[in-house]
């Protein structure tokens, strides 16, 4: 006679009850052969299910041993108990635990899935699987659409789809209606017949009757056994199949043999239910794995879109982090390439003399040693082109009854190339007016408003400049934003501003364009040295378009960094919103946790699968940022036109990476976690 297929040797389980150990199974010595339908009875609390479990691979025995097949189960490792459960074991429970949010041959297919069978024959099977348990019509169907008997037949075909050598069933008809409990038992008889082991669970002593051996436990020991018949597994006297005990076999673990009889229509077309004869093997290497990540992509696909306002309050976060970080950076590079390309405009070969030592000295109004005399003197040099001295000045300002203060600016006529103005109406002035000291006027828009409210042509009116009268030429508009009040400008050649305007000499800079044929740094040594031997002390500083350039730039990498750093908190907040769902959705579904490891999910496929959920939020999550920051771009460009925002790939992609690496961080406590749990409590709990 073979060995038998469970042999359970001493097998005990306790658990620790705080100061107390309770001994639930106790030292249980059982062998169960291949093709045997056994029915475990006992009360409530006697240990059945407990032993069900240790059976089934969900849980682990205290003490004691179990060899399936030959093989010690007890040492081996989860991956490879996960196989077993997989490969060999199909699952019948009372509350059928089918997976609500999947129709009939999606719960189906489930074991395949993790045993790595291509989808389409996973599919084709399920299907077979179905319409041979008389469930052809409701494969599309999800459970909360199907009656009880259906749900159990739906968890029937789950439990053959990889083979399903050993049925466990525990109650399996404690939730069913008779007619039901009868059909439902009708159906083990004749897989039985087909070959498969059988264990049930009951305390229903009519479906006990039926079994061919039938085995009592009490308080966690075996109180009696009626035994295996000789001659391997027993007659059967409720089979609806004719036995044929003598064919049946003990299907190795490779699981190829069969007991295959009965063969009808529906059959063939299913394949045969045997055990283990056209399971689809298990399979492994790079293909599967892509498929068990495209299963893992789908699962969590579903999982979202069932939660659909919840998944996106929980990406909530991310978005908004996501699409401020692409906002600002986009906001910083464009400020700072418009402001470059002004400073290209003025040419490379400046030097700007500014009274003070340095940007922002607040003493620099009061220094008034920056005069017209130094312009004079800069301009005899061999080295500079030209010279254009910038005077301003506080002014009253009216025409007719209108009378208010302005920026009166005395410029040379480079001023306006820099691009910081562009011409609105008339004229601007040149080098004449500058030598002759002309009378003529520039308004800026805030002038233009104050002193022309009507609209009126300004060309050719005069404005007062205190008692002097100015003609005026034309109109500008500013290129760039500009914040804070808008004080009226008008600009004035800087000759008429220092001689008949402010009768002031002093000025607020020169600006050198140095000749093509000296260096830079010569030029700005020299100029370095004329003044300071004018002035006598350093009361003024220089600047070069590349100092201004640099100053610039690194001011606006540091405002990028510090509200790219705010963002990045957001972003962190938003990460552990998403954990924090993630976690209850762990809790949520551990029900579902419990049946998928039950059906043979390894810890792996779970990790993977609460993984890929938590990548899959934050990825979509920004995504929906980075088009928000590109929606917010092109909003804020029709607006306003002197704002300009400069998306760049790089940044695209450094926030789709930043999202997925928040996904993967926060995703990984709560997956571990749902990997962790225990199938036993997983599956009762309720
Ligand atoms: P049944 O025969 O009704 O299926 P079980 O095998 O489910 O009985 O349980 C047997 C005993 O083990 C019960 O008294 C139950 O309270 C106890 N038990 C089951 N699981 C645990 C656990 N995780 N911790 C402590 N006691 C448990
Ligand atoms: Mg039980």
């Amino acid at each position: 006679m073979a060995d038998p297929l469970i042999r359970l040797r001493g097998l005990t389980r306790s658990y620790e009850a705080g100061e107390q150990r309770i001994t639930v199974l106790d030292r249980v010595d059982l062998d169960i052969r291949a093709g045997e339908m056994v029915a475990i009875v006992g009360t409530s609390g006697s240990g059945k299910s407990t032993l069900m479990n240790l059976i089934g691979c969900l849980d682990r025995p205290s003490a004691g041993s179990y060899l399936y097949a030959g093989q010690d189960v007890s040492a081996m490792d989860e991956a490879a108990r996960a196989r077993l459960r997989r490969a060999h074991f199909g699952f019948i429970f009372q509350r059928y635990q089918l997976l609500a949010d999947l129709d009939a041959t999606g719960n189906v297919e489930i074991p395949a899935i993790y045993a790595g069978a291509a989808p389409g024959a996973r599919r084709a099977r399920a299907t077979a699987l179905l319409a041979r348990l008389g469930l052809g019509e409701r494969a599309h169907h999800r459970p909360g659409a199907l009656s009880g008997g259906q749900q159990q037949r739906v968890s029937v075909a789950r439990a053959l789809m990889n083979g399903g050598e050993v049925i466990l069933a525990d109650e399996p008809t404690g939730a069913l209606d008779s007619r039901s409990g009868a059909e439902l038992m009708a159906l083990l008889h004749e897989l039985n017949a087909q070959g498969h082991t059988i264990i049930i669970v009951t305390h229903d002593p009519e479906v006990a009757a039926q079994a061919t051996r039938v085995v009592e436990i009490r308080d966690g020991r075996i109180l009696s056994d009626s035994g295996t018949p000789a001659g391997g597994a027993a007659g059967d006297p409720g089979a609806l199949v004719k036995d044929q005990a003598g064919t049946r076999r003990q299907a190795p673990l490779a699981g190829a043999e069969t007991g295959a009889n009965a063969a009808t229509a529906a059959e063939s077309e299913a394949g045969t239910f045997a055990a283990g004869a056209d399971a689809p093997g298990e399979r492994d290497g790079a293909l599967v794995r892509a498929g068990r990540l495209r299963e893992a992509l789908a699962m969590a696909l579903r999982a979202l879109n069932a939660h659909r306002l919840r998944s996106f309050l929980t990406m909530l976060g991310i978005i908004i982090g996501i699409a401020s970080v692409v906002s600002v950076v986009a906001l910083g590079q464009g400020s700072q390439q418009r402001v470059l390309e002004n400073i290209a405009s003025i040419g490379t070969n400046t030097i700007t003399i500014r009274a003070g030592t340095g940007f922002g000295d607040r003493r620099a109004s009061a220094i008034r040693t920056l005069t017209t005399a130094d312009a004079e003197a800069l301009a005899r040099e061999d080295f500079a082109a030209s010279v254009s001295p910038e005077i301003t000045a506080s002014q009253t300002a009216s025409r007719g009854r209108v009378s208010t203060s302005v920026s009166l600016r005395g410029v040379g006529p480079g001023y306006f190339d820099v691009g910081a103005y562009k011409t609105a109406s008339g004229t601007l002035f040149g080098t004449a007016a500058i030598d002759r000291r002309e009378q003529v006027a520039v308004l800026d828009a805030s002038a233009l408003g104050t002193f022309f409210p009507d609209g009126s042509d300004p060309v050719g009116q005069t404005v007062k400049i205190g008692k002097v009268p100015l003609r005026v030429i034309g109109t500008v508009t500013a290129a760039g934003a500009s914040f804070g009040p808008d004080t009226p400008k008008i600009f004035t050649p800087w000759t008429t501003a220092a001689l008949r305007v402010a009768g002031s000499t002093t000025l607020s800079s020169i600006t050198v364009r140095v000749a093509d044929d000296t260096d830079m740094s010569e030029a700005e040594a020299r100029i370095q040295g004329l003044i300071l031997a004018r002035h006598g002390t350093q009361d003024f500083f220089l600047q070069n378009s590349d100092t201004i350039r640099e100053t610039i730039t690194s001011t606006a990498a540091t405002l990028t960094w510090l509200v790219s750093a705010i963002a990045v908190i957001s972003l962190f907040v938003g990460g552990i919103g998403v954990m924090n769902i993630m976690l209850v959705s762990v809790t949520e579904r551990t029900k579902e946790i419990g049946v998928r490891v039950a059906v043979g999910a390894r810890r792996s496929d779970i990790v993977a699968q609460f993984l890929t959920e938590a990548v899959m939020v934050c990825l979509l999550g920004g995504l929906i940022g980075i088009a928000l920051a590109f929606g917010i771009g092109q909003g804020v460009e029709l607006l306003r036109s002197d704002i300009r925002m400069s998306y760049s790939a790089g940044a695209a992609l450094a926030a789709f990476l930043s999202s997925t690496l928040i996904g993967i961080t926060f995703g990984y406590l709560p997956a571990r976690r749902a990997a962790r749990l225990d199938p036993v409590v997983a599956l009762t709990r309720e």
